[in-house]
């Protein structure tokens, strides 16, 4: 983390978990333990049947509620699908696009690019997720692969515009397996990330987007991922499910930084 030149941002990512009544109790419980400092930002990106329980638990708190996908059409015959229109009018701040778990169902690069673009025209902050297969990363091309993946999700994107997307590194191999990064291989790839964008945009712009890590974070491994330079904050999956577990990664950011 830097917090001199960029925001820390911890976000769940709550998948195909917890109806609304649990939502409500979960988030009634974690507002009751949530410490006053503001050490970071903090998201909960939660199922769309959630969201208006979310925005409800959450009012008037720092906490921001984001959806775990949109479409990118602003309305139209698409059964079951939600817009970036109907995410913000339901109070969300933020919205996840290109989950490898939603890549894995046939999500094009084409696809995630529009979504980008539909949450950037809505005014939400994007978490873009981008990261390899064990295959990929076995045959030496991490790094090539996460560039292609950035150029086709950020196509059309202003230098204005970036300022407002998080990017989420997410080795494949290591979400939901409990099979974590080492901070090292994390940070070289957050790091390479930055000097990406540095390079298409601006060093300001570098300097100032948010990276976060995702992948089997949790409160043993969270607080020596953080302490990285260029990971500046982790998308959760499992471990934002229990409140100790998340607050415990919550409390992580709280670390002097360089
Ligand atoms: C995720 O779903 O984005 C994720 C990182 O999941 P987990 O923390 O469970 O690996």
């Amino acid at each position: 983390m830097n917090r001199k030149y960029r925001k820390t941002v911890i976000a769940a990512n709550w998948k195909m978990n917890k109806t609304p009544s649990e939502t409500k109790a979960f988030l009634t419980e974690f507002k009751n333990k949530l410490p006053r400092s503001r050490w970071c930002d903090i998201v909960f990106c939660v199922p769309a049947i959630d969201i208006s329980a979310a925005v409800r638990a959450m009012r008037e708190t720092r906490v921001a509620i984001g959806a775990e996908n949109c479409n990118a059409a602003a309305s139209g015959a698409y059964t079951g699908e939600i817009s970036t229109g109907m995410i913000v009018d339901a109070g969300c701040k933020y919205v996840i696009i290109g989950h490898s778990e939603r890549r894995a169902m046939g999500e094009t690069d084409a696809e995630v690019n529009a979504k980008v673009l539909a949450a950037l025209g809505a005014g939400l902050h994007p978490i873009l997720c981008v990261g390899e297969s064990l295959e990929q990363r076995e045959m030496g091309v991490t790094e090539e692969w996460i560039a292609m993946q950035l150029k086709a999700a950020l196509q059309g994107v202003t230098e204005d515009q970036m300022k407002k997307i998080v990017i989420a590194y997410e080795p494949i191999w290591a979400i939901g397996t409990g099979k974590t990064a080492t901070p090292e291989q994390a940070e070289e790839v957050c790091c390479a990330i930055r000097t990406m964008i540095r390079k298409r945009y601006s060093a300001k712009i570098g300097r100032a987007v948010t990276i976060q890590y995702g992948g089997s974070m949790n409160e043993k491994n969270a607080f020596e991922l953080l302490a990285q330079p260029d990971i500046d904050g982790g998308l959760i999956g499992g471990a934002s499910l229990d409140t100790d577990k998340f607050l415990a990664i919550i409390n992580a950011a709280n670390q002097p930084t360089a």
